[in-house]
């Protein structure tokens, strides 16, 4: 599939749920793919990705970004307190804040370099016991104590678990993020982006029906 197709598909979806036209951001997951795909999304004018690992987007990015105007990086992976610095001088939003030792090392960091990036929360809405996030019923709590180290939350994040309807853990989602004011909503990946639409996602990660399938894991 094409990058105009799936910009379509979005358009698409936000006018079928009554969104905004535009208010879906698409990020473009590059985790993994080989350079030149990467960069022949870049000539096509989009300038919005992820990348799963702070030590891969450092090999790739600095390099484009002297290239080609306006990129901007999402995290989107496990990030380890040990990488929170590089992956703050790196990115422009991090969505797997997944717990308070990181929150607060995000927060002592956003002090010394005087700028943060966004933070979305990761919410383990299946109760994975291998998947990351906060449970459920822990995201009140958790949302309350990052604000209170002033970090900017802008949203709430999940990986809905595979072999269930992600529909529900979308729903769960918008649900703990209304009631936290909160209004970003990062869901939805390549299979079942338009449903994360559907229930307001505002910016959905799709990796391989833009890039293909990737080669090796992550
Ligand atoms: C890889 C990845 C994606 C993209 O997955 P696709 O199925 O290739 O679209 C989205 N979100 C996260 C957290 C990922 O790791």
């Amino acid at each position: 599939m094409s990058l105009t197709e799936i910009k379509s598909r979005i358009a698409s979806a936000e006018v079928a749920a009554d969104r905004v036209p535009g208010s879906v951001q698409l990020i473009a997951v590059s985790k993994v793919q080989p350079n030149e795909r990467v960069e022949a999304v870049l000539q096509e004018g989009h300038r919005v990705f992820g990348e799963n690992r702070v030590q891969e987007a450092a090999g790739k990015w600095p390099d484009f970004r002297s290239r080609y105007d306006g990129i901007e990086l999402h995290l989107i992976g496990p990030l380890q307190t040990n990488k929170a610095r590089q992956a703050m001088e790196l990115v422009d939003s991090i969505h797997s804040v997944d717990r308070l030792k990181l929150a607060n090392t995000l927060a002592r960091l956003a002090q010394e370099l005087g700028r943060c990036p966004q933070i979305f929360l990761q919410v383990n809405t299946g109760e994975e016991e291998q998947k990351a996030g906060v449970l459920p019923s822990e995201a009140d709590a958790f949302v309350a104590e990052c604000r209170s180290l002033d970090l900017p939350v802008q949203g709430l994040m999940c990986i809905p678990p595979v072999d269930e309807e992600p529909s529900l853990h979308f729903a769960l989602l918008a649900k703990i993020a209304a009631r936290n004011g909160l209004s970003g909503l990062s869901m939805g990946m390549s299979s079942d982006f338009e449903q994360a639409i559907a229930l307001g996602a505002t910016h959905v990660r799709v990796g391989s029906a833009i890039f293909g399938t990737r080669s090796g894991s992550a």
